[in-house]
C-alpha cells in the first residue's frame, strides 16, 4: 500500500516506525498508509527549518513575495488534482472542495502584498534629531498543527503569510488525510522556495507534543476541536511560545417572525448540510422566534431535506459526502439517538442512510431535529456532523441569551429584514464572526478568522491582519546622530520633550 511519507529540506522521507491507515470515506476501505513521525523526525525537520532562517530572513522581501506569486499560479494549475486528493480521502465533494481550495489561494493572494504589509511604522523628529520606527522582524522557526476538515484551507491560513513574513515552517497536518496537504506544500519547491524553508512531519500526538516542547519552535498556529486547543495553548504558553489555537463551535442562527423565509431555508441547507456539516462554521442550531416561523420553517425544510443528494466526491450532482472516519458516523448517530431519548422531536432521520453501491461508506443523512433544548447534550456539545436542530424560543432576548450563554463563540447568524434588530444583535452578541442574512460568514483573506469564547485560545485571530502580526514581532528603533550643536550634558530624568 502507498506510504505517504514527510517533506523535510525539500526531500521527501519516510519513517515506517509507526504508520496509520488512510480511507477512502465513501468506500469504507483504507487506501493508502500515513507514516507517523516520530521524535527525530520532527527534530530533523526543525533543524533543517533552523538551518534555512538565516538566509529566508534576509531574502528581501519582494523576492519572498514573488514565490508567492508563482504558488499561486501553480495551485490553479494543479486544482484538478488537489481537489481528486481531497475528495478521496476528505469525502466532499469536487465542487466543495474546489470552494475550499479557493478560498484558501486568497491568503496566498494576500500574501503576495507582503512589501507592503511589512513596511512597518516611520515617525520622524520624535525629539531633537532623533527618529524613531517600529519594524516587523520574522519570529524563527515556526508551527502550524491542522485539522481533517480543511486539509487545503486551513493549512493555507498559516504558511504563505508565515514564509512571506521570512519564517521558516513545519507543519504537521491531519493524519486522516494527509496527501492534498503533502501535495501542496510540494509545489512549494517549484515555486522557487529554497529547501528547508517548508517542511511537513505527518503524524500524531507524538509530532504535535516534540513541535510544542522544542525550544527552536517560536510560535504555534493550530486549528482543531476544543479540547486539544486547550491543551496546545496551555502547552505552548508554558514553554514559552507565542500561540493562537482555535477550536470548536456551535454556530446558532436565530430566524426572526420576519425573515424571508426563502431565504432560510435555501441558506441553512447548504450551511447546515455542506461538506456533511464538518466545517466550523457550519450552522447547527436554528434558533425560530415564535411557533409561526418555527412550524413553517420545519415543514419547508423538511420538504427540502428529501431533494438533497448524498454520494461520493466524484459524482458532482452530489450535495455532500460521508464523514471522515466509522467512529465519528458512531458518533454522529449517537448524538441523534440522545436527542431524541432526552425528548427532541427526530423530523427526517439520517442515521440510515447507505448510498447504492457505497453501503460500505461512512455515511450519515441530513438529519432535522426539532423541539430541541438546551439541556440537551445533542445542544451543548459540537456534533460536527450534517444535522441541524431547531430550538423554539419566544423572543429576540430570549434567543441571544441562549447563543451568549453557550461555551463556543465561533460564528452566528441572523436572518431578518430588520435593520434596528439586526445591529442591535451584531453589537451585543458574543462572537467572534457575525452574518446579516448570511449563514456562513466566514471573513474574507483580507480580514482575519477567529471566534470568541472557547473557539479561540490567544489574542490573534488567523490570517489577514492579525497573520501578519501573528508571524512577526515589532521591534522599534529610535536613533540619533549627534551633531556637535545638538550635544547635551547627562539627564538624571526621565527624557522628556518638556
Ligand atoms: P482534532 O482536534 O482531533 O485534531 C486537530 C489536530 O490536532 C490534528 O492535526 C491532530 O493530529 C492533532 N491532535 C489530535 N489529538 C491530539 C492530542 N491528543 N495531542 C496533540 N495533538 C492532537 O480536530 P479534527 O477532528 O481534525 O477537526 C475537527 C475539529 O476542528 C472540530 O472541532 C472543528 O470545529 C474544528 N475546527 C475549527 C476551526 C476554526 O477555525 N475554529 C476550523 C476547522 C476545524
Amino acid at each position: 500500500m502507498h506510504l505517504i511519507g514527510h517533506l523535510i529540506n525539500g526531500q521527501s522521507v519516510s519513517d515506517h516506525v509507526r504508520t496509520q491507515s488512510v480511507y477512502n470515506p465513501a468506500t469504507g476501505q483504507a487506501i493508502k498508509d500515513v507514516a507517523l513521525a516520530g521524535q527525530q523526525t520532527v527534530e530533523q525537520a526543525i533543524a533543517a527549518a533552523e538551518q534555512a532562517f538565516p538566509e529566508w530572513r534576509k531574502t528581501p522581501v519582494i523576492k519572498r513575495a514573488r514565490v508567492m506569486f508563482r504558488f499561486k499560479e501553480l495551485l490553479e494549475k494543479n486544482a484538478d488534482n488537489i481537489c481528486r486528493l481531497i475528495g478521496e480521502e476528505h469525502g466532499k465533494i469536487l465542487h466543495d472542495a474546489a470552494g475550499e481550495l479557493q478560498r484558501g489561494l486568497e491568503n496566498v493572494e494576500y500574501a503576495c502584498g507582503a512589501p507592503e504589509l511589512l513596511k512597518g511604522e516611520h515617525s520622524r523628529n520624535v525629539g531633537p534629531g532623533i527618529d524613531s520606527w517600529s519594524e516587523f522582524q520574522p519570529l524563527g522557526v515556526v508551527a502550524g498543527i491542522t485539522p481533517f476538515n480543511f486539509p487545503a484551507m486551513v493549512p493555507l491560513w498559516m504558511y504563505p503569510m508565515a514564509i512571506v513574513c521570512g519564517n521558516c515552517f513545519v507543519l504537521k497536518p491531519s493524519e486522516r488525510d494527509p496527501s492534498a496537504t503533502l501535495f501542496i506544500a510540494s509545489l512549494l519547491k517549484e515555486a522557487g522556495l529554497p529547501d528547508g524553508v517548508m517542511n511537513v512531519v505527518n503524524g500524531d500526538k507524538e509530532a504535535v507534543d516534540t513541535l510544542l516542547h522544542d525550544p527552536r519552535i517560536q510560535a504555534v498556529s493550530f486549528v482543531g476541536s476544543t479540547p486539544i486547543a486547550e491543551y496546545i495553548y496551555s502547552t505552548a504558553a508554558a514553554n514559552g511560545k507565542r500561540c493562537q489555537a482555535l477550536g470548536g463551535a456551535k454556530n446558532h442562527a436565530i430566524v426572526m417572525p420576519d425573515a424571508d423565509l426563502d431565504n432560510v431555508v435555501n441558506s441553512l441547507l447548504g450551511a447546515a448540510f455542506g461538506s456533511s456539516g464538518e466545517r466550523c462554521m457550519a450552522l447547527s442550531v436554528a434558533v425560530a422566534v415564535g411557533d409561526d416561523i418555527a412550524d413553517r420553517l420545519v415543514e419547508r425544510m423538511q420538504a427540502e431535506i428529501q431533494t438533497l443528494k448524498v454520494g461520493a466526491y466524484s459524482d458532482t450532482q452530489n450535495d455532500f459526502g460521508p464523514v471522515i472516519t466509522r467512529q465519528h458516523q458512531q458518533k454522529v448517530v449517537a448524538y441523534i439517538d440522545s436527542a431524541e431519548e432526552q425528548g427532541a422531536t427526530v423530523v427526517v432521520d439520517g442515521r440510515q442512510l447507505q448510498p447504492k453501491g457505497y453501503e460500505e461508506g461512512f455515511f450519515v443523512g441530513a438529519t432535522l431535529i426539532d423541539r430541541v433544548t438546551p439541556e440537551m447534550t445533542s445542544y451543548k456539545e459540537e456534533i460536527f456532523g450534517p444535522v441541524l436542530q431547531v430550538v423554539r424560543v419566544q423572543s429576540m432576548e430570549q434567543a441571544m441569551q441562549l447563543i451568549n450563554d453557550h461555551e463556543y463563540g465561533n460564528g452566528t447568524c441572523i436572518y431578518t429584514r430588520d435593520g434596528e434588530a439586526s445591529r442591535y444583535f451584531s453589537d451585543h452578541i458574543l462572537v467572534g464572526m457575525v452574518g446579516v442574512n448570511v449563514p456562513l460568514p466566514v471573513p474574507v483573506a483580507y480580514h482575519s478568522f477567529g471566534g470568541w469564547k472557547r473557539s479561540l485560545f490567544g489574542d490573534l485571530n488567523a490570517y489577514g491582519p492579525d497573520g501578519v502580526r501573528f508571524y512577526t514581532r515589532r521591534k522599534t528603533i529610535t536613533q540619533r546622530w549627534p551633531s556637535a550643536n545638538l550635544r547635551e550634558g547627562a539627564q538624571f530624568s526621565m527624557p522628556t520633550l518638556n
